[in-house]
C-alpha cells in the first residue's frame, strides 16, 4: 500500500492532460483548484496507514492474501459490503468532501462478476483478463476512475440511432491487438487524481448498439485522453490567500468532461466488447454498488453538517432553544435513516456467481432514493440554524483590514467567549457545504450521482415484486 505522500507523488508523475479555464494544467497536485480533490483521495490511503482505522480502511485480498486498500477490495463477504459502508462514512466525516475513490472501487467489483457471467455466456476470455487487472490494481495501490456517463445526446434516442454516433463512447475500429474507441465521458468524478480509468457503458443496449457495448481500463495518460474540469460554485475563492472564505481548509471534489479522441485499447485491457446482452448487468451492477456508497459518504459528510449547524447555534447563542435542538433531532434521524438504507443493503447481499458480493439492489436503489432528497432536507435545516449571516458575511480581507477589521469583530460577534473568527468559519464551512464548491458533492451530487430520482426508480418497479405482494393480499381476503 501507498502512502498518502507516495500517492500524491505518484499522480505528479502521470502527465495527464488537464484543461481548465481555457488553459492547460500543468499538474493536477499543485493547481490551487484541484490541489483540495487531491487531497480528499490522500485521505484515503492516510486513513489506510493509521492502525486505528485498519480494520475499515484494508482488506485481505482474496488474489494474493496481501493487505490491501479497501477501495482495491473485490468483496467476499456481506461484512465486507457493510465494512465499505462504515469506511466511506469516516472518509466523508474527515474530508467533508467526495473522496473520489468510491467509482473504481464499484467498477472493480461490478466488471469482476458481470466478466464472469460473459464469458460462461459467450465463451469469451474477459474475467480472465479482468482478475490479472485487479491483481495490478491491488499490488500498485491505483486510484481508478469508474467512467460511466455518456453525453447520451437526444435521450429519446439509443446509441446508434444519434445523429452523431460519438454521443455515446464507441468502437470505432477493431485490429488484431485490440480495439480504437471514440467518444466522452461526462461528470467524471476524481479524473485528475486517477492513475487509470476504467470504462463501461452507461445503458443497456440492444444488439444494433454492439459498437457501443464496450469496456476497457487505460492508464490516464494514455494518448488521446484529456479531460475538461467542470467549473464548481465559488472555485476560484481557492485561488485566493485566505483559508477562511473557502469554508473547508484542505478538501474538495472535482469532476470533468473526458474525452477519448481516437484512443487505441490493447487487448489485455478489454473486457467487454460487443455482448449487448451483458451491458445491462454491467450498469446497473455498477449503478447499485454506487447507490450503496451514497449510504456512507453523504452521511459522513452529514455528520459535518450537522456539527457544524450545531455549533452556528452554539455561537449564537441560541443552543439551548427548543426548536433548534429539534432540528438537530430532525436532521440526525435523516441522516441515520440513509445510513440505515446503506447497511440494510449490504447486510442482504448475496454472493455472485464468480464469489464475489453483490448488494440486494433493491434496498441500494431505495437508499439512494432516499439520498435524492433527505440530503436537501438537512441542508434547509442548516441554513435555517446558520441565519443569513453564512451568505452576507465579508470577506477574510474585510477582516483582516487595519480599519474594518475591528468593527466587524464587533458587530458580527454572537456569544462573548466565541471568537467572532470561529463564528464567521463556522458558517463559511456551512455555505460550502450547502452552496459552494462542496455543494456539487452534497447536494446535486445527491440527486444526480450514480443516477438520477427516476432511474431508481425504474429499479424500484422493477424489483419490487408487485405480483408476489398482491398474492399476498389474495391470500389475508381469501380471494382464491
Ligand atoms: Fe465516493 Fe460518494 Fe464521491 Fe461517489 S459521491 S465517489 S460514493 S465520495
Ligand atoms: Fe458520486
Amino acid at each position: 500500500m501507498m502512502t498518502g505522500q507516495e500517492y500524491v507523488d505518484s499522480i505528479a508523475r502521470i502527465k495527464m492532460e488537464i484543461y481548465m479555464f481555457g488553459e492547460r494544467v500543468k499538474s493536477a497536485a499543485s493547481n490551487p483548484i484541484l490541489r483540495p480533490s487531491l487531497n480528499s483521495v490522500k485521505a484515503t490511503y492516510d486513513l489506510a496507514m493509521d492502525p486505528e482505522h485498519e480494520d475499515l480502511m484494508t482488506a485481505t485480498s482474496h488474489l494474493t492474501g496481501k493487505k490491501v486498500n479497501r477501495f482495491c477490495h473485490i468483496h467476499q463477504s456481506a461484512g465486507d459490503l457493510v465494512k465499505k459502508v462504515k469506511m466511506q462514512r469516516l472518509c466523508g466525516q474527515k474530508t467533508a468532501s467526495c473522496f473520489q475513490r468510491c467509482v473504481g472501487l464499484d467498477a472493480f467489483n461490478a466488471i469482476w462478476s458481470t466478466t464472469f457471467e460473459t464469458d460462461r455466456t459467450h465463451g469469451t476470455e474477459y474475467h480472465g483478463r479482468f482478475v490479472e487487472y485487479m491483481r495490478r490494481v491491488q499490488e500498485n495501490d491505483w486510484t481508478v476512475d469508474g467512467a460511466m456517463t455518456d453525453p447520451k445526446g437526444d435521450r429519446g434516442l439509443s446509441p446508434s440511432q444519434q445523429k452523431d454516433p460519438d454521443l455515446y463512447l464507441r468502437v470505432v475500429e477493431r485490429r488484431p491487438d485490440g480495439i480504437v474507441v471514440r467518444g466522452a465521458k461526462a461528470h467524471q468524478t476524481g479524473m485528475s487524481n486517477s492513475h487509470e480509468v476504467i470504462v463501461m457503458p452507461t445503458v443497456a443496449m440492444r444488439p444494433e448498439d454492439r459498437d457501443y457495448a464496450v469496456s476497457f481500463a487505460l492508464p490516464a495518460d494514455a494518448a488521446g485522453i484529456f479531460m475538461i474540469v467542470g467549473r464548481q460554485s465559488c472555485d476560484t475563492r481557492k485561488l485566493e490567500e485566505s483559508s477562511m472564505d473557502v469554508g473547508n481548509c484542505e478538501f474538495g471534489g472535482m469532476e470533468a468532461l473526458v474525452v477519448f479522441d481516437d484512443v487505441f485499447v490493447p487487448n489485455d485491457r478489454i473486457f467487454l466488447d460487443g455482448e449487448t446482452d451483458f451491458a445491462g448487468m454491467m450498469v446497473e451492477r455498477f449503478a447499485g454498488y454506487h447507490r450503496q456508497s451514497y449510504g456512507g459518504c453523504k452521511v459522513g459528510v452529514g455528520d459535518v453538517l450537522i456539527g457544524a449547524a450545531a455549533l452556528a447555534a452554539e455561537y449564537n447563542g441560541a443552543a439551548k432553544a427548543s426548536h433548534i435542538k429539534d432540528k438537530l433531532i430532525e436532521m440526525t434521524h435523516l441522516n441515520e435513516t440513509l445510513f440505515s438504507c446503506g447497511i440494510a443493503c449490504s447486510c442482504e447481499g448475496r454472493r455472485t456467481d464468480s464469489g464475489n458480493y453483490l448488494i440486494n439492489l433493491l434496498l441500494a436503489n431505495v437508499c439512494k432514493q432516499n439520498v435524492t432528497r433527505f440530503p436537501y432536507e438537512i441542508t434547509r435545516l442548516a441554513e435555517d440554524i446558520a441565519g443569513g449571516l453564512m451568505v452576507t458575511a465579508p470577506s477574510e480581507k474585510d477582516f483582516r483590514h487595519e480599519k474594518l477589521g475591528p468593527y466587524i469583530e464587533k458587530y458580527l460577534k454572537g456569544v462573548a467567549s466565541v471568537a467572532t473568527e470561529d463564528r464567521l468559519r463556522i458558517l463559511r464551512l456551512i455555505e460550502n457545504l450547502t452552496l459552494g464548491t462542496a455543494a456539487v458533492g452534497y447536494r446535486t451530487e445527491s440527486l444526480h450521482g450514480a443516477g438520477s430520482p427516476q432511474a431508481q426508480r425504474i429499479m424500484i418497479s422493477r424489483q419490487g415484486n408487485i405480483e408476489a405482494k398482491k398474492g399476498l393480499a389474495k391470500a389475508i381476503a381469501g380471494i382464491g
